[in-house]
């Protein structure tokens, strides 16, 4: 039986790590994601430098969000931004939001509500992540709908910066 590929829809990837050398660890995540058979690149935000959530000792995250035009369904989508994540060298220890070499998720796959144990989408962060708000803001529509949670306009317009700054670099 043949399956009929998917119709592309587009996904918004947040990334982040804060070890090593995160600006190049991005940069090849950002390469290896565009890599995927089945994802195209469409747009990338700057990068980002922001304050760690939940454990405060230890480094500032660097954060960007990528759009991609995607034919994957949102697990496979997935298990390809878990694997680039380990190919990085990231190692889960099992601390929530502990340190991390390289972190994907998939902020939004096109208008789409997942929730079963392996995958929730719109990520559940959204709305109050200003490391996810602004760099998305620079590369969606304002009158981006969040399903279930609003507009993107008015999310970021409620989030503060939280010492969140735009990086600058060649
Ligand atoms: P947070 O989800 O709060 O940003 P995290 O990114 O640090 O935390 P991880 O350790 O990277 O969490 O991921 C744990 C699991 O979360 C993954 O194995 C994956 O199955 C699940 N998950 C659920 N929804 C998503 C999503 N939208 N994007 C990526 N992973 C997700
Ligand atoms: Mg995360
Ligand atoms: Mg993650």
């Amino acid at each position: 039986m043949t399956h009929e590929p998917l119709k592309p829809v587009i996904a918004y990837l947040g990334l982040g790590g804060n070890l090593d050398n995160p600006l190049d660890l991005l940069a090849s995540a950002r390469k290896a994601i565009a890599a995927v058979p089945g994802i195209r690149e469409i747009a990338f935000s700057s990068f980002y430098a922001s304050k760690p959530m939940g454990p405060t000792d230890q480094p500032d995250y660097i954060n960007a969000v990528m759009a991609v035009e995607t034919t994957l369904p949102p697990h496979g989508l997935l298990r390809a931004l878990l694997m680039i994540e380990l190919s990085h060298g990231r190692v889960r220890t099992g601390q929530r939001w502990g340190p991390r070499i390289l972190d994907l998720d998939i902020l939004l796959y096109g208008n789409g509500n997942i929730a079963d144990e392996s995958l929730t989408i719109p990520h559940t962060g959204i709305a109050d992540r200003e490391f996810v708000l602004y760099p998305l803001a620079e590369i969606a529509q304002p009158n981006l709908e969040i399903p279930g949670m609003g507009l993107l306009c008015d999310l970021v317009a409620a989030c503060p910066l939280r010492g969140l700054e735009v990086i600058r670099h060649d």
